[in-house]
């Protein structure tokens, strides 16, 4: 399959518009990188049939599509109310409450059973994506908050709720989360996104039972709450990667912050060398129609200028119309930006600590890339066990692509993710000169580079010792 070269990675969310074997075999074609799956929606025999769908794509088509399970997290819903949705009108009084009952304008059940605990006067409720949002006057501390409506609406069932100024006591991992991730785990998914997170103590939680199942599985902190974004450096010190997820922070913080803080993030992931995910509304018109709005095309352009490692798409391919057409789009923006407007090459924005275990082959990884830069290498070939050099490569920006070879098979799809990551199989270790013959020859086979381009090979000598990585050669193809 001749899949085109993007350096910044495509995300799409699964659901019944891309269920079928042709249009996502058609999504992959097109650009599509990684598969989420979404469990805040579908049954896990949902979930399911697509990771079949996709190890059979990438079995039969030598894709290495990898796959991110997004666990729900504490997000608080309202419950079911009454048929046409309860009118909820300015100034007036509704009461929140934990007793289960259908919701009519006196009273609405939220799924969170500690809320007239937690909760204090004057802080906001926003129902539905904020569209909706109430003041709590009061609560009596044991199953009912009165609360003002300020800016009502019709509000129907199960409508999300955020809480953008309370202390939620809910746990980072619900029981249903739980649940789910034990599928995710049997099912050896790459990635786990955890929603809500709120320090980094929820993503050591989350690897601990991550650790104790002893599969690979590499975790996703979606940043969307206040809490986050105030611990985020100890946040992205803990996860193995990011996700700005637009929506939900757009509404617990005002929505005219979170352009800055996309740019802050990216910033922030790209000097640790993690990758960093933009996520909701990117191409948002196109569930119903075939061409973006030009304030789409921009958003798509600007988050890959500010060193997102991929973006993503969600209702537009899971639910949408148009889902291949929104890849073709979604690859074309991003593949314009990178012929004639990426800065390749770019500071990273961290500098290596001379004290770190990693500071030696930082260094080795960083003038691999400066050489690939001085030689106009069309391309940095490098060995990864632990795909740490992979991540290190990527986070230095290339203009050269980046060709990873292992033979650790959960890197070959996970590293899908990582901006400008290609990676290959290759598991002989006979000798160094044997492995940079080998490796430059596949890529050759691949029609990847040609006789007299100029590659940079890197590796770790002795090369049996599986090492970190401490040696440079600049190859011309034969
Ligand atoms: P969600 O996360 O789609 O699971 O809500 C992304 C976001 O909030 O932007
Ligand atoms: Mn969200």
């Amino acid at each position: 399959m001749n899949i085109p070269y993007n350096r910044t990675k495509i995300v799409a969310t699964m659901g019944p518009a891309c269920s079928k074997k042709e249009t996502l075999l058609a999504m992959i074609e097109a650009g599509v990188n990684v598969c989420r799956l979404n469990f805040s929606h579908g049954k896990p025999e949902d979930h399911k049939k697509f990771v079949d769908l996709i190890a059979e794509i990438n079995e039969q088509y030598k894709t290495n599509v990898s796959i991110l399970a997004d666990l729900q997290g504490p997000k608080i819903r309202i419950g079911m109310v009454k048929d046409g949705g309860i009118h909820l009108i300015n100034g007036t009084r509704v009461n929140i409450t934990t007793k289960e009952c259908i919701g009519d304008e006196n009273g609405i059940y939220i799924t969170y059973e500690a809320f007239p605990q937690d909760v204090q006067a004057e802080e906001i409720i926003l129902l539905d994506d904020g569209k909706l949002q109430l003041r709590v006057i009061e609560t009596n501390k044991i199953d009912t908050v009165l609360c003002e409506v300020v800016h009502g609406g019709i509000l129907t069932s199960r409508k999300g709720v955020n809480l953008p100024n309370t202390k939620v006591s809910i746990p980072s991992l619900t029981e249903e989360d739980l649940e789910n991730l034990q599928y995710a785990l049997e099912w050896d998914i790459d990635w786990i996104g955890l929603s809500f997170v709120r320090n980094a103590d929820d993503i050591t939680e989350l690897k601990q039972v991550i650790a104790r199942s002893g599969k690979a599985a590499k975790v996703i902190a979606k940043i969307e709450k206040p809490e986050a974004i105030d611990n985020i450096d100890a946040i992205i010190a803990a996860t193995d990667g990011v996700m700005v997820a637009r929506g939900d922070l757009g509404v617990e913080m005002p929505l005219e912050e979170v352009p800055l803080l996309q740019k802050m993030i990216a910033r922030k992931c790209r000097a640790a060398s993690k990758p960093v995910i933009v996520a909701t509304q990117m191409l948002e018109s196109m569930i119903t129609t075939p061409r973006p709005t030009r304030a789409e095309v921009n958003d798509v352009a600007n988050s890959v200028l500010d060193g997102a490692d991929a973006v993503m798409l969600s209702g537009e391919t899971s639910v949408g119309e148009f889902p291949l057409i929104v890849i073709e789009t979604m690859a074309k923006i991003v593949r314009n930006v990178e012929e004639l407007g990426y800065p390749f090459n770019s500071p990273k924005g961290s500098i290596s600590d001379s004290s770190s275990e990693t500071y030696l082959s930082d260094a080795v990884c960083e003038s691999a890339v400066y050489l690939a830069n001085h030689t106009n290498a069309v391309g940095v070939v490098s060995m990864t066990t632990s795909g740490y050099t992979a991540y290190q490569i990527s986070s230095y920006r290339p203009a050269a692509r980046t060709f990873i070879f292992t033979s650790n098979k959960h890197l070959l799809n996970s590293l899908s993710l990582v901006w400008g990551v290609r990676t290959f199989y290759y598991d002989n270790v006979e000798s160094t000169d044997q492995t940079i013959g080998d490796v430059n020859a596949i890529l050759k086979a691949e029609g990847l580079v040609g006789e007299g381009d100029v590659v940079i090979n890197t590796a770790a000598i002795p090369i049996v010792k599986h090492g970190k990585t401490n040696m440079l050669k600049v190859t011309v193809i034969e």
